[in-house]
């Protein structure tokens, strides 16, 4: 089979909406390596979307799926419910950010988790307004879409979005916008638009992921908290892209002073199966009804079995140490080009969240086809990258934080490499 071929049927039999970041059909994968059905092998530095920080099949989830696979695959929780979705929900409320009593809920998808996130705290505060940021992503639903702070692709052709949704400037220092700033808007648009009693939640990514890797400023996160305590507005962290030792914490909130009301999880809460959910305070998450909360899939018993085994591997392999580890180096060998490849605008990024972001030479004015042409120059040299931001001038790095040592040294050469003959193509 090769992958042209594929490709070219791809192209008659699915909506072109699906966007691709490669034409590479995968055939199998182990831990931070991939093979294509032409037996290539890639080095993966995308996760499946920073689903796989325990690395592709780890052994210890597939273990405890193929367990639960003898078992049973599925009853729907809210028709006859099984203990490891209790036991998961009991997890996550020790472990999310909050000195508090917590409930969980789980769905599916990322997208789902906010949704849900948004319904409770909509039910919660008897109020309808939420206010987001530019820049973020918070998924392809309506809501979801509503809510993400970019309108292309997400938002063209939709219609009309949700109604009762703001959206106040991320504050990116770099590029010119201030803490200061936002928090101003923030104030303005109380003025202007919504009366802040009528504010369900602020919703935001403490390191917005899609937008470019960005983190929140401690001052910005504060300031928000402070807003929130004083309208009775709930704070949402969106920890869909952060969560799960991605950071060098469990939780990215942990990096910050303050705690939110509900957080939402997916991606690699659950190694590459479908799981999503939302922690919170337990007299928030107690406000809908019976059955205004659940789906038929939401809690999948296989989801749930990988993702026990998920946390059973960061704890055991030390993965949110080994994320700050990984990161330092990545961080030190990308600074190491800095010298000579005047592109390089910032590196940034909390433990093994790191990301390149590329301006024009020696400005930060964002340089989006030197990005796209270090992420084909890699791929072409066996290493899948994603890009980010808004501008779509950002490289960002989400390999399996279990990926093995030989493996991360071979992409980095690769990363060094693929950025300078880009710079060498820049200046000819
Ligand atoms: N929130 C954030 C912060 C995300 O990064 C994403 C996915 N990139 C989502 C929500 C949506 O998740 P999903 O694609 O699973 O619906």
């Amino acid at each position: 089979m090769k992958n042209t071929e594929v490709a070219a049927r791809k192209n008659e039999a699915i909506s072109r909406g699906v966007g691709m970041t490669t034409q590479i059909y995968a055939a199998r994968a182990e831990n931070s390596e991939v093979w294509d059905v032409e037996g290539n092998r890639y080095i993966d530095f995308a996760g499946g979307i920073a689903v796989l920080n325990t690395g592709h099949r780890h052994p210890k989830v597939i273990d405890a799926v193929k367990k639960q696979l003898d078992a049973f695959t599925h009853t729907c929780h809210q028709v006859m419910p099984y203990e490891n979705y209790v036991a998961l929900a009991e997890r996550l409320n020790k472990l999310a950010p909050g000195d508090f009593a917590k409930k969980t809920i789980f769905a599916t998808t990322g997208a789902e988790a906010v949704e849900n996130a948004v319904k409770i705290a909509r039910c919660a505060t008897g109020r309808s307004a939420v206010i987001a940021f530019t820049g973020a992503f918070h998924g392809r639903t309506f809501m979801g879409m509503t809510l993400t702070g970019k309108v292309v692709p997400y938002k063209v052709g939709f219609g009309q979005m949700m109604g009762d949704v703001f959206h106040v400037p991320f504050p990116l220092e770099m590029h010119g916008i201030s803490v200061e700033e936002s928090m101003d808007v923030l104030d303005k648009l109380f003025k202007a638009d919504v009366d802040p009693k009528r504010v369900a939640a602020i919703i935001i990514e403490p390191v917005q992921g899609e937008g470019g890797f960005y983190p929140v400023p401690r001052a910005l996160m504060k300031g928000l908290r402070d807003v929130c305590d004083e309208h009775g507005i709930l704070l949402i962290a969106d920890e869909v892209q952060t969560g799960f030792a991605r950071t060098g914490k469990l939780f990215a909130m942990e990096h910050y002073d303050v705690v939110p009301d509900l957080v939402t999880m997916a991606k690699s809460l659950a190694g590459g199966f479908p799981l999503s959910a939302v922690t919170g305070r337990a007299e928030l998450m107690d406000a809908p009804g019976p059955g205004g909360l659940g789906g038929t899939y939401a809690g999948n018993p296989l989801a749930i079995a990988a993702a026990h085994a998920v946390l059973d591997v960061i704890e055991e392999e030390n993965l949110i140490d080994r994320a700050n580890q990984l990161g330092a180096r990545l961080k030190q060998r990308l600074e190491s080009l800095r010298a000579e490849v005047s592109q390089i605008s910032d590196i940034r990024g909390p433990g093994f969240m790191v990301a390149v972001e590329f301006g024009q030479p020696g400005a930060v004015k964002p340089n989006a086809d030197f990005t796209n042409a270090v992420r084909l120059k890699a791929l072409e040299k066996g290493l899948i990258l994603l890009t980010c931001g808004v501008y779509g001038n950002v490289v960002r790095f989400l390999a399996p934080i279990t990926i093995q040592d030989q493996v991360f040294n071979e992409a980095l050469d690769i990363i060094e490499a693929s950025i300078r003959e880009c710079a060498e193509e820049a200046k000819s």
